[in-house]
């Protein structure tokens, strides 16, 4: 799946009933019959069918926000990698820090969900990021890098690859690092990446962490971002296509 720059991708989390989750989708679907970028929408799974039918027509990807370890079986309330991927969605977050920190999730699961998502055909967006006590205390580079060997399983490829650096004291609080910390983190990820994996030096690296119309342009203009992984400001449909529009897709 090739993936044009700016690469913005909307994380809805817990939100978006059908009306409302339909009516964003159509309202984005109105101005995204053609895109210069790559635009994706991650509803719950509750809405993934309809949103995906809702942009057929558009080249607006759909995604999931997680998926179980396994294809099928006894697991209550669980959703598989090939369940998303026949309910229309053609990509999944996975790590994300509120299933990292508030579900337990280890490197390892990760690691096992990873592999299902890319069995299913799916574009997994692995999420990274060092909590604030981490930040403080100097351990972000060893934080990320940990999270990077640990999530990554072995001889994997670049393709069907993104990665999001997303800061966990910067998700829904309105601060971000500075424009300089994102630039070298990035770049560190990306040699991390070339280190881990064959041709690890393509894969698309996204910032995610209180992105907003206001800070999204000087963001995606910084070396080594090559987009930006959207929560609370995917709601809106205005200011998700503004952010888009920041970093230069039309
Ligand atoms: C997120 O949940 O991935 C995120 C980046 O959230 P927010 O933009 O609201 O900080």
């Amino acid at each position: 799946m090739r993936l044009d720059r700016p690469v913005v991708f909307g994380n809805w989390k817990m939100n978006g009933l059908r009306a409302e989750g339909l009516a964003l989708a159509g309202t984005l679907a109105e101005r995204a019959v053609r895109l210069t970028g790559t635009l994706g929408i991650f509803p719950p799974f509750t809405l993934i069918h309809a949103v995906a039918q809702r942009v057929k027509e558009t080249a607006i990807l759909v995604g999931g926000q997680d998926c179980h370890e396994r294809a099928s079986g006894a697991y209550t309330g669980c959703v598989s990698a090939p369940m998303l991927a026949d309910s229309g969605a053609k990509a999944v977050i996975l790590g994300h820090s509120e299933r990292r920190h508030g579900l337990g999730e280890s490197d390892a699961l990760v690691r096992a969900k990873l592999r299902a998502a890319r069995a299913a055909g799916l574009l997994v967006v692995l999420c990274i990021g060092e909590t604030e006590a981490e930040y403080l205390a100097g351990a972000r580079s060893a934080r990320l890098a940990a999270q990077i060997d640990g999530s990554l399983p072995e001889g994997i490829g670049p393709e069907g690859l993104v990665v999001a650096y997303e800061p966990v004291w910067a998700i829904g609080t309105g601060r971000t690092p500075t424009a300089e910390e994102i630039r070298a983190t990035h770049r560190e990820i990306r040699a991390m990446l070339a280190k881990r994996i064959v041709g690890g030096d393509s894969v698309p690296l996204l910032y995610g962490g209180s992105v907003k119309p206001e800070n999204a342009a000087e963001i995606m203009a910084l070396g080594d971002v090559d987009g930006v992984l959207v929560g609370g400001a995917s709601l809106d449909a205005r200011s998700f296509w503004s952010i888009y529009q920041a970093g230069g897709g039309a």
